[in-house]
This record gives structure tokens, C-alpha cells and sequence, in this order.
């Protein structure tokens, strides 16, 4: 790996990345093998689950403490309403959830570590059933919290002693207090269904219209096709896109065309379940007064209505940098037209570099070196492996994918199925940068404080990938190197600020349908997604017949205004990282200070504080103005005659 000049003449830093560097270099060599045991791992490589509960003896004791503590609880109710018990109400209900929170998380990562172990399933069941009785006992914490005045409250503070100490929890609560009704009114809400007072991540909420959804999704019989050799391969959702992104043009074009002529003979059921989605979500927010869903579910969030407009008017105005991509895409490619089966296809030949985890986490530390001294010593004690915070590598029956998982109190865990390909170094720097979000909060903000908005979480992890990419952009080895970076990140920008914006801009014309009462059919939403394809794609795009159809398998649309999230997530990211990477002064200490904010404000004014106000176009100009620099220098790169 290559060190920059800069490396060696801040003095402060170089010792920092030297200790860790050292450290790493250390570790003993390992090929990755997804089909190894466990136990052949060297064990510096495996997290170390002791820092959560020292063992399954002292999880079960503490397990049977939260359950004990969850009845005494009840006890507490009757006496909530006079407010002397809220204070020791509020104590006990926040240590629980604490307690239930590690518990749920010791269970779930050593299930995941060995998915058919069924001692670790049946602990993990036993922790998320514990945690469902007190996301009930949420509800009765949160009438008590609302049903006091303002005067009654204050004089609760100033009379009760440790009341105060709840206050941005009591605050965070009464914020939305005029949209709660009568306690009747509240009932029968409750029992339909409603999640606008959800404590935990709305797409994790399905609805019964969504489970219809996913229910049609798995049964749904898809088609064969026939793969590049000329075998005959049965298409699944899982290698969907693998075959969609083929570069024998004629598999993926089988593979999209079967797929949409698949989806297109059950296009009225899947009207139906996402016309009953946006049903729900419309009647829930009209019932608590608000006109319209995206104002209910955005204000969740404490997220006013004009980020999302500006987000959809921003990207819509920078439509003809991505119309450009399609043309060099058609230019490159050699193609006649653009199919929509033809975006997803890489541009150039993978230039990217094997590395060992060692290497690849030498190479984030580099990356990250403008984040500063503390970022750097922190993440380095994250990425070390010897510190027991990471499970690196990929073993028989170990779930696939990565994460970062934490709870207050205890450092964060991530989990890697890390195979030396330059997208594993990639994912890595993208969990260390939720991981980080979360060490700086905890360490900053007490735990009432600590829970940050998915607003900005992705802008966290996100921003880590995009110094690493400066940094490989700076130190790519060959013009190969660098056209093949810039044409990830391209690709990159497409589908995650273009396409989810797209599908934001489907999910607001879906649910106004719905808020004029107008019938929401397969035909009607066919012909708004055609459109929107058409708008954003532009002239150098060939509409294929089914094209319009694409919506009818995207899950996101069911998670209740989320999608746009990832678009304004990556957006931010771009704006913040070429800010702190251009060294801009103050930009670093400004985004460190959201990391270490927790919520201790709304995420809007965080992130605008950190350098990215979603308020204004200006973040996600910046970004595209980004992607269009991209596409001209590709169009130098490739299109030379
Ligand atoms: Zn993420």
C-alpha cells in the first residue's frame, strides 16, 4: 500500500496509524473460506462476546431479571397518573429496555455466527419477545408522559426529584402531543394497526397488506433462462441481479424481459397489496390530523416536507448529467439503444486490487487520515481485530452479509464476511463508519440522547466510502485503475441518488393518488413509472414495453416514506466528504460534531450544521455537479476516438 506525503509530515497522525499499522501487520495469515469451520479460524479474527454478558449462565440470569422487572412495572401504573411515580416509572422502564437491548444483541450475534445452533435461535426468540412486551409497555409510559399539562409537568420538575433528567425523552414525546386523540380514539388506532408512535424502524413493521406482498413475491413461479454457456438456470430474486447484470447482452435481457412479463401477469394483485399500503398510511395520518402521509411519516422524524420536494426538484434539475451516463453507456457498450437491462452492466473490466484484511484496513486508516486524530485512533481500535469488536471472516454456517450492531454502553460489532475482494475493503470502511456514529455518540451523549436518526445514519457510512474512494482515486496505479473507480462510483451515484429519488417521486404520485381519491390500478401506476423512466433517463433511453411495471417488486415502497433516505444519505455524504477531503477548515470538526450529537437536536439541523442543509438544493447539487464531473472525465477516458 502506498503512504501520502502528508502521512509522514503530520507528525500527530503518523504516530497514531503507526501503532495501529503495527498492530495489524501482526496478525496471522488466514485464506478466506466461506465453507470453513469456525473453529479452523485463528481466533484473534472472531468477536469476543464477552464484553455483552460473560456467558449463556449470566444472559439467562440477566434474562430472568428483565422479566421479573417488566411485571414490577405493572405494579407502577396505577400510580402514574399522580406523577410522584413517573420519575422511578421512567428509571426502571429506560433500564429495561437498556437490559432488553444487550440482551437481544448477545442472542442475535451468536446465533448469526452459527445459524443452526438452536440454543442461540431459542435465546434470541425469547429476547425479541421480551423486547415486543416492552415496546407495550411503551405505549403506557407514553400516555403518561402526554396526559400531564404543560403546567402540571412543570411542576412535576420542580418538585419531583430526578424528573429532569428525562427530559429530552419527555420532550421527544410531547413534541408530536397535539396529534394524539382521546383514549378511545387511541385504542382503536392501536388495534389497526397504526405505527406512527413505532419506537423502532418503520420497514420493520410489515403490514398485512405487505406480508401479502412478500407472500406473492416468494410464490410466484419465475421462469428459466438460459445463461451465457446455454444452460438452462432457474431465475431467482436472489440471482436476479447477477444475471441483470451480465455482459452477454442476451442473458440479461432474458432475465429482465421474463421477469417483468412475470411480474406483469400478476400486475392487479400487486396494485392491490401497494394501493392498500398507501390506503393505510393515508387513513393513519388523516386520522391524526395531518393532510397528507408524507407530512405524518417525515414528521416522525421531526423532517419538515421540503426536504423531500427539494431532494425530487434537485435531482429532476440534474437530470442531464445522468442522461449523458446513458449516452456513454450506449457509446461504450456499442449499443443501438439503451435497454433498461443494459444500466447495470460494468462499464470496464475490474481493475480492483485483492488485499487482506491487514492491507485493506491499512488502506481506510490512510483514507481516513482527514477525519483527524481522534476519528483515526478510535476507528483503529475498532478495525484491530485483536480488540474483539469484529468477526472478520466468512465460515459454514455463519450468516452472509455485513453489519454494525451495537448497544449503549458497550463498544459497537460489526460483522464481515471479509474475501480479499476490494468491495469487502469497501463495506468494511462503510460499517466503520455506522460503528464510528455510534462509539462518538456513546461516548458523548447519555442514553436517552443516543438514538440517531436514520436520517443519518447512512450519511455516516456513506462518507467513509467516499474518502476511501478519494483515496484510491488519488493513488490509482493506472488510467485503467482509475477509469474502472470512477465508473463504480458513476454507477454508485445512479443507483442510489438517481434511481431512489426516482422511486421517492413514485412512492409521494402513489400516495396522492390515494389522498385525491383517485383509484390506484396497475394501469395507473404503469403509466406513472413510464414516465418518470422517461423524464429521467431522458432521450438517449429506449423504453421496453414492460419497462413500466418495475414497481410492482420493489419492497421499499412499503416501508412508509424510507426510500428517499438512501438518496439524501449518499447525497450528504458526497457534499460532507469533498468538503473535509478538500481540506476545507472546519469541515472535519463540524461533522465530527454530528457523530458525536447522538439526536440532541433535529437531524435536518445536524446535518446542515455538519455541511450538507437538505433545506436548500446546494448538498445534493454539489453531489451531482460531482457526478457530472465523473461522466466528463469517463467521456475523456473512454470515448477517445
Ligand atoms: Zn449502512
Amino acid at each position: 500500500m502506498k503512504r501520502g506525503i502528508a502521512w509522514i509530515t503530520i507528525g500527530i497522525i503518523f504516530t497514531a496509524v503507526w501503532v495501529t499499522a503495527g498492530t495489524l501487520g501482526d496478525l496471522p495469515p488466514y485464506t478466506p473460506d466461506a465453507n470453513a469451520e469456525r473453529e479452523s479460524i485463528p481466533n484473534v479474527y472472531l468477536w469476543d462476546l464477552g464484553d455483552l454478558f460473560a456467558d449463556e449462565v449470566q444472559w439467562e440470569t440477566a434474562y430472568n431479571h428483565a422479566v421479573v422487572e417488566l411485571a414490577e412495572l405493572g405494579v407502577l401504573h396505577d400510580s402514574l397518573d399522580v406523577g410522584d411515580a413517573l420519575p422511578e416509572y421512567l428509571q426502571r422502564f429506560f433500564d429495561l429496555e437498556l437490559l432488553a437491548n444487550r440482551l437481544t444483541l448477545f442472542a442475535n450475534l451468536s446465533a448469526i455466527t452459527d445459524t443452526t445452533d438452536q440454543d442461540a435461535i431459542a435465546r434470541h426468540q425469547r429476547a425479541l419477545s421480551l423486547t415486543n412486551a416492552i415496546m407495550d409497555e411503551s405505549a403506557v409510559l407514553r400516555n403518561a408522559v402526554l396526559s400531564l399539562s404543560d403546567a402540571d409537568l412543570e411542576s412535576a420538575y420542580s418538585t419531583e426529584t430526578g424528573l429532569d433528567a428525562f427530559r429530552p425523552a419527555i420532550d421527544g414525546l410531547r413534541r408530536r402531543a397535539d396529534r394524539v386523540l382521546d383514549a378511545e380514539a387511541e385504542r382503536v388506532l392501536g388495534l389497526a394497526g397504526d405505527n406512527l408512535w413505532a419506537a423502532i424502524d418503520l420497514n420493520e413493521l410489515p403490514s398485512p397488506v405487505e406480508r401479502a406482498f412478500q407472500a406473492l413475491i416468494s410464490e410466484m413461479p419465475l421462469p428459466s433462462i438460459a445463461d451465457s454457456d446455454g444452460a438452462e438456470v432457474p431465475l431467482t430474486f436472489a440471482n436476479y441481479g447477477r444475471y441483470r447484470a451480465s455482459d452477454d447482452r442476451q442473458v440479461r435481457e432474458q432475465a429482465v424481459e421474463s421477469m417483468f412479463a412475470t411480474i406483469r401477469r400478476y400486475e392487479n394483485t400487486f396494485a392491490a397489496t401497494l394501493g392498500g399500503q398507501a390506503q393505510l398510511d393515508v387513513a393513519f395520518a388523516r386520522a391524526r390530523g395531518y393532510d397528507t402521509a408524507l407530512e405524518a411519516y417525515l414528521d416522525k422524524d421531526d423532517i419538515d416536507t421540503a426536504v423531500y420536494r427539494t431532494l425530487i426538484e434537485t435531482v429532476r434539475a440534474h437530470a442531464p448529467a445522468l442522461q449523458r451516463y446513458v449516452a456513454l453507456r450506449k457509446e461504450v457498450m456499442g449499443l443501438d439503444e439503451v435497454r433498461i437491462y443494459d444500466l447495470y452492466v460494468p462499464l470496464v473490466e475490474s481493475a480492483a486490487r485483492e488485499m487482506t484484511y491487514a492491507e485493506g484496513a491499512e488502506v481506510i486508516l490512510e483514507s481516513l487520515k482527514p477525519l483527524g486524530n481522534e476519528y483515526l485512533t478510535e476507528v483503529g481500535w475498532l478495525v484491530n481485530p485483536a480488540n474483539g469488536a469484529i468477526d472478520v471472516y466468512p465460515s459454514k454456517r455463519k450468516e452472509s452479509g455485513a453489519f454494525s450492531s451495537s448497544v449503549y454502553g458497550v463498544h459497537p460489532f460489526i460483522k464481515m464476511n471479509f474475501q480479499d475482494g476490494f468491495d469487502d475493503v469497501s463495506t468494511l470502511a462503510h460499517e466503520l463508519g455506522h460503528a464510528m456514529h455510534t462509539q462518538l455518540t456513546n461516548a458523548n451523549q447519555p442514553y436517552l440522547q443516543s438514538r440517531y436518526s436514520m436520517l443519518l445514519a447512512e450519511v455516516a457510512s456513506t462518507c467513509n466510502e467516499m474518502l476511501l474512494s478519494q483515496y484510491m482515486l488519488a493513488h490509482a496505479a493506472s488510467s485503467a485503475e482509475r477509469a474502472w473507480l470512477l465508473t463504480e462510483l458513476a454507477e454508485g451515484i445512479r443507483q442510489t441518488i438517481y434511481r431512489q429519488t426516482l422511486f421517492a417521486e413514485f412512492e409521494l404520485r402513489l400516495h396522492e393518488l390515494v389522498e385525491a381519491g383517485e383509484p390506484v390500478t396497475a394501469s395507473r401506476l404503469n403509466e406513472i413509472y413510464t414516465g418518470l423512466i422517461a423524464d429521467y433517463y431522458g432521450p438517449q433511453f429506449t423504453l421496453g414495453p414492460n419497462d413500466g411495471v418495475e414497481w410492482a417488486y420493489i419492497p421499499h415502497f412499503y416501508y412508509k416514506y424510507y426510500v428517499y433516505s438512501y438518496a439524501t444519505g449518499m447525497a450528504s455524504a458526497i457534499a460532507i466528504a469533498d468538503k473535509i477531503g478538500a481540506g476545507e477548515p472546519g469541515a472535519a470538526d463540524a461533522y465530527l460534531a454530528m457523530l458525536k450529537g447522538g439526536n440532541t437536536a433535529p437531524p435536518v439541523e445536524m446535518l446542515a450544521a455538519a455541511g450538507a442543509d437538505l433545506t436548500k438544493p446546494d448538498a445534493i447539487a454539489a453531489a451531482l455537479d460531482r457526478f457530472d464531473a465523473i461522466v466528463t472525465e469517463l467521456e475523456e477516458l473512454l470515448m477517445t476516438p
